[in-house]
């Protein structure tokens, strides 16, 4: 039986134990006691760690990167090349001699860099490419530039959609293997859904797709919510933001395993490094390992099912996603800590006023989902590290009322 609303389970009880000190660490939270926020999937916010190592880079050695004969010029130079170790160990690079880290603004302009300067350089004419139209729109639209581009240059490009299993919104692989065939080149991925919390089993797909297809993953979901192993996933490419991960806005990375394809080498003059991003980054980085990404998971996914399962005793609601994973009951595992619904009666964008009027910050949209997503606009929920059962019941109850109201 699932636990009824206002009596936290077990588990989440007693591992609060080990997430007060980490919560505390968070000074907007901790700073704002009446406010609940819970849209961390939209951006996350910052350990005093991080703010203290821009800051502290900033008031001791603050230089540009890669042009200088003096020691503060060098020093950020060693940052940035350490920053791209980080990522690489961050990522349990399998081999970090071969592979390469290339540090963009964010996922949307990862994702653009290597359709721009790696996918459209190796796609010959008569090729195929296989792209999620149901995910976030960034991880479509640079792959139908991709194609535009190359059919202004008489180079025809085929764009598959990738096909979704229709109750877990999973990848369908057995659609997916009927879709791959010779002239396949690049298949697309998400890794875990931006609204649906979807855990999208992206380490099957290279079975499905067999050893000779490049994966390029949208990891902007995962990368700081939970272990994100490159040997075990088997992708060729992993983008993500820093500001997802708790670091600055204006800081991502691209991660290139190098070993299908010609080189990445991302083309064009990039200009000055956004150095503090970068230090943010790597702070970042070694906070969310220290604090411990498997626990961070099974926190905000126990937060999820909490979620899941209030809303699931209160008729008005309905949540969108794998129904597999609703309850605390299930013994199936596929919901990241994003929980996204509709009320059946008021709208998303008033649902997302009324809950900012008790202080709850939510995201009320349809959430930028590429052409093959939900055509209505929905609330979603998405939860960190600092977010507490007593958020989750803050909202459920305001949520009862709207059901008993309306
Ligand atoms: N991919 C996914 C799955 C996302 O959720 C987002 C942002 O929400 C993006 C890509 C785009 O990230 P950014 O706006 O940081 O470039």
């Amino acid at each position: 039986m699932s636990a009824p609303i206002g009596s936290p389970s077990r588990e989440i009880t007693d591992s609060g134990i080990w997430q007060a000190p980490l919560r505390a660490q968070f000074p907007i939270v901790t700073g704002h006691p009446d406010v609940t926020y819970l849209d961390s999937s939209a951006t996350s916010q910052k350990p005093r760690a991080v703010l203290d190592a821009v800051q502290d880079y900033l008031t001791t050695s603050n230089a540009n990167a890669g042009r200088g004969t003096y020691t503060w010029a060098n020093h950020t130079t060693a940052l940035i090349e350490r920053a791209r170790e980080r990522v690489k160990t961050f990522l349990r690079d399998p081999d970090p001699e071969r592979s390469e880290v290339h540090f963009t603004s964010g996922t949307t302009e990862g994702l653009r860099t290597v359709a721009r300067d790696w996918l459209v350089p190796c796609l010959r004419d008569g090729d195929e490419i296989i792209v999620p139209f149901a995910d976030h729109q960034a991880n479509a639209a640079p792959w139908l530039e991709a194609q535009d581009l190359l059919a202004r240059r008489g180079t025809a490009v085929t764009v598959r959609e990738m096909p979704y299993e229709q109750d877990s919104r999973d990848y369908d692989q057995r659609a997916l293997a009927a879709l791959v065939n010779e002239r396949t080149r690049f298949v697309a991925v998400t890794h875990v859904h931006h609204v649906y919390g979807a855990d999208m089993n992206v380490h099957r797909v290279r079975d499905t797709v067999g050893p000779d297809v490049v994966i390029c993953l949208d990891a902007a979901q995962s990368i700081g919510h939970k272990p994100v192993d490159m040997d075990a996933l088997d992708v060729d490419f992993a983008v993500f933001s820093g500001h997802k991960t708790m670091a600055l806005p204006g800081i991502g990375a691209v991660w290139a395993r190098g070993e299908r394809g010609p080189a990445f080498q991302p083309g064009g003059w990039s200009g000055s490094p956004n150095t503090t991003g970068i230090v943010s980054l790597h702070a970042a980085l070694d906070w969310l390992e220290n604090a411990g990404l498997d626990r961070i998971e099974r926190w905000t996914v126990d937060l999820g099912v909490r979620l899941t399962d209030g809303l699931s005793r209160l008729g008005s609601y309905q949540v969108l996603g794998c129904p597999l994973s609703l309850t605390a009951d299930s013994t199936v595992q596929r919901r990241q800590g994003i929980v996204t619904f509709r009320h059946r009666r008021i709208s998303s964008n008033d649902l997302g006023f009324i809950l900012a009027s008790h202080g709850l910050m939510v995201r009320a949209d349809g959430h930028c989902q590429g052409r093959a997503g939900e055509r209505d606009t929905s609330v979603r929920v998405s939860l960190h590290i600092y977010n507490t059962p007593d958020d989750i019941d803050r909202l459920l109850d305001i949520l009862a009322g709207l059901d008993r109201e309306s």
